[in-house]
């Protein structure tokens, strides 16, 4: 038997691989898998092709193609008037996640303590802990799941490094407004630490203008680290398509890790998606329309059920709270829905370290098409 010391001791299943080999088990209606079950645009899928058979073939440039690069830095003056340069402020990485764990891994030490927020994104701690780092995990409070900034105040300290923001948010699809974002500057106004802005659904807003973009806030540029993913933005999760900006000296340190991590990412689908951006930039620009279709109906459609729907503002997930319908806890009750409705859905608690107690709430995943969503509400409004 080889002998070694996990660096991760403990990552194990998570809740997640459970409720998903139960669903697929039981041939339930999955709500639960966090992606669409649609296709992203033909253009996408022609272009793919036409750059393969091309011979666009071996490396991408390290940084990314700057085709893709310029496109990205277009589509940020369109619609957020920024200004950014696209050599030395942009980097095209494999998925989001790797944008992510560069970043952590570039700038957190051993003994080095990082703030995030559950229920927090799966990928950040474990992360923190390989860079040698400590994961210093805040609830987000109150109904509408804020940012608890007494907290966040007694916990800085000379150890922090990083804060981890996700706004939009996944699971809750709530989103932090510009004065949440100035509160914050205030709190890291001196300090040494970084924030890295998790922004995979910028793209996925409703009801208002625009998410605002933390950039925006000249006091907050310096330490901005922006995480962005083409999987949410072009319905394509497994191209693996994400990005980072961030100032140049940040980027150049990040750089070196993606550098020995994955050195470039997929050649074809970046130019492929850099058409896409450049000559279907409304198509991004109306995303948040796309779903704020589907998130309709689901809400609207869910009035009369004994559910009570937290309206998202954002992202494609919509949490049900079933405290009028079961004492049960969340992973309880996500397994019996699945078990005897039929439906998969995900109990948030697997997005914390310490869950409220009395927290009822299953996360739901709208990106799926109008057929599976009206079964969905059929199902639902059974319960
Ligand atoms: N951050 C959040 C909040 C996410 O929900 C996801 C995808 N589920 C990611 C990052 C990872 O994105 P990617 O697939 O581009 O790696």
């Amino acid at each position: 038997m080889i002998k070694f010391n996990s660096k991760l001791p403990n990552v194990g299943q998570t809740i997640f691989t459970t409720i998903t080999a139960k669903a697929n088990a039981l041939g339930a209606l999955n709500l639960g898998q966090g992606f669409p079950d649609f296709d992203g645009d033909s253009f996408l899928k022609d272009r793919i092709c036409h750059y393969i058979e091309e011979g666009f073939n071996q490396y991408a440039p390290m940084t990314g193609v700057p085709e893709l690069r310029n496109s990205i830095a277009s589509y940020f003056n369109k619609k957020y008037k920024h200004v950014i340069n696209a050599d030395t402020e942009i980097t095209i990485t494999s998925g989001a996640t790797e944008a992510l764990t560069a970043s952590i891994l570039a700038f957190v030490s051993k003994g080095d303590e990082v703030i995030v927020f559950d229920p927090c994104y799966d990928s950040y701690v474990p992360a923190i802990e390989l860079a040698g780092g400590s994961a210093k995990r805040l609830n987000l409070v109150g109904d509408g799941f804020s940012l608890p900034f007494s907290k966040i105040k007694e916990t800085i300290s000379d150890k922090t490094r990083m804060i981890i923001i996700n706004s939009p948010h996944n699971p809750t699809g709530t989103r932090l407004k510009k004065s949440d974002w100035i509160e914050l500057s205030k709190m890291v106004d001196d300090k040494n630490i970084i924030l890295l802005s998790d922004e995979v659904y910028e793209g996925i807003c409703f009801d208002e203008e625009y998410h605002f973009n933390p950039r925006s806030l000249s006091s907050l540029e310096e330490r901005l680290i922006s995480v962005y993913s083409f999987g949410k933005s072009c319905h394509m999760t497994g191209w693996k398509v994400g990005y980072l900006i961030a100032k140049p000296s940040l980027t150049l340190e990040v750089r070196k890790l993606h550098q020995y991590i994955t050195f470039s990412t997929f050649t074809a689908a970046q130019m492929a998606l850099a058409d896409f951006l450049s000559e279907k930039m409304e198509t991004f620009l109306s995303l948040g329309d796309f779903y704020k279709e589907k998130r309709d109906f689901l809400v609207n459609g869910l009035k009369e059920s004994r559910f009570k729907v937290i309206n998202p503002s954002s992202t494609y997930f919509c949490l049900l709270d079933y405290s009028n319908i079961s004492k049960l806890s969340d992973v309880d009750f996500c397994l019996k829905l699945i078990e005897e409705h039929g439906i998969a859905t995900i109990p948030i608690s697997g997005f914390y370290e310490n869950a409220p107690e009395d927290q009822k709430i299953v996360r739901v995943c709208f990106a799926k098409d109008q057929e599976t969503l009206a079964r969905a509400l059929d199902i639902l409004n059974a319960i």
